[in-house]
């Protein structure tokens, strides 16, 4: 294990932002030494992965703990494939493809590592992981145990499960490999590309789909490698129907998803580029041009300014809609 003190915290919306301590995490021999670390440090902490999903303060005074273990083990006798935490997610997204193993293709090009992959869920195209997990490996930093929690006791739902804020530090996934071989295209942007090109749908593959959910989103979502973004900033609300308030525009102004007979869930783009216009801008944060749910910075905002123009739109969507937008990313306090 490598420890290093103020030491940068890695984040994509390039936020200048230090650690009093950060641990790098070879192997699993490691918990030992990072037990007496801790025992002797008693700090906040910090599991940290590519930093495509958090807004840290610009000093941090804890311990932040990194995996930097990267390896891919596909144990086909039993259908499991073991992932490291520290692997990135699109890497693993690759193998999975050039393995023909289904089930990843529609979550393509997501940033980030594996490790982070499971505590919000992440999905995207009509996809989620918590459908491909068998069970999570992690060491648990309260009780300096190493152990497994299986799929059902995750409490995965919509961009999120009992994993967030949770004292386990994950450090292997296991994913299932034999799930049924379907290819999910029936997700609206997916059907509309496949119209577009006159593509077959008998001719497509998990190749095919996965290149092609890698086009949708380079062609509406910028690449944090350039632009300092983190993804969506909102999760698309989930609000009961009669709450909703329409004083201000009409119903078929906004994108819902029906949940059920109470319930639905809002599109918050929408909702954030209907009130766009009232938005005062701040020097260093904005929405981007090509998706309102994408706030990005110039590399030189704080996370108070990022926080303070993200509380501007929450304000203007509760007045205008009587809706709470959450934020998606982790606010590092
Ligand atoms: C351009 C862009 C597009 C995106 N698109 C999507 C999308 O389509 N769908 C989607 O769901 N998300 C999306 N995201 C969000 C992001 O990619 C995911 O949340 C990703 O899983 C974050 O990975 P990370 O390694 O960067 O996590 P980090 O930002 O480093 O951490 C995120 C959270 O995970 C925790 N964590 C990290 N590693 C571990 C670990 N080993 N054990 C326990 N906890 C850990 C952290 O404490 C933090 O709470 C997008 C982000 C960007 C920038």
């Amino acid at each position: 294990m490598i420890i290093s003190e103020s030491a940068n915290i890695i984040n994509s919306l390039g936020i200048e932002s230090k650690t009093k301590y950060s641990i790098e995490i070879i192997n699993e021999d490691d918990f030992e030494e990072l037990e007496v670390f801790l025992k002797n440090n008693k700090l906040p902490i910090l599991f940290l992965g590519e930093g495509t999903n958090i807004i840290p303060p610009n000093f941090f005074n804890g311990v932040v703990i990194r995996s930097f273990c990267k390896n891919i083990n596909f144990r086909k006798d039993i259908n499991i494939l073991t992932v490291d935490s520290g692997v990135n997610w699109h890497e693993l997204v690759k193998f999975c493809v050039s393995n023909n193993i289904n089930g990843f293709e529609n979550l393509s090009l997501i940033p980030g590592s594996v490790g982070a992959a499971p505590i919000q869920n992440i999905g995207a195209y009509g996809a989620e992981i918590s459908t491909l997990i068998d069970s999570i490996n992690y060491f648990d930093i309260n009780t300096h145990e190493l152990k497994t929690i299986e799929n059902h006791e995750c409490n995965f739902e919509y961009r999120n499960s009992s994993l967030k804020n949770n004292s386990f530090f994950i450090t292997s996934i296991n994913f299932k490999t034999n799930l049924a071989n379907n290819i999910n295209y029936e997700y609206k942007s997916i059907k509309s590309f496949i119209d577009k090109n006159s593509i077959d749908k008998n001719s497509l593959s998990i190749s095919s789909l996965s290149n092609i959910v890698c086009d949708i989103r380079s062609s509406i979502l910028p690449d944090p490698n350039k632009i300092f973004n983190a993804g969506s900033f909102f999760k698309n609300p989930i609000v009961k129907k009669s709450d909703i308030s329409y004083s201000f525009f009409k119903s078929d102004n906004l994108i819902t998803w029906e949940v059920d007979k109470t319930y639905v869930k809002v599109g918050a783009a929408r909702l954030i580029e209907l009130v766009k216009d009232k938005i005062i801008p701040s020097d260093n944060v904005s929405i981007y041009k090509n998706h309102s749910l994408v706030l990005v910075t110039n590399g030189r905002a704080t996370q108070t300014e990022i926080l303070a123009f993200a509380r501007q739109i929450q304000e203007l969507i509760s007045k205008f809609f009587n809706i709470n937008l959450e934020i998606e990313p982790t606010v590092i306090k």
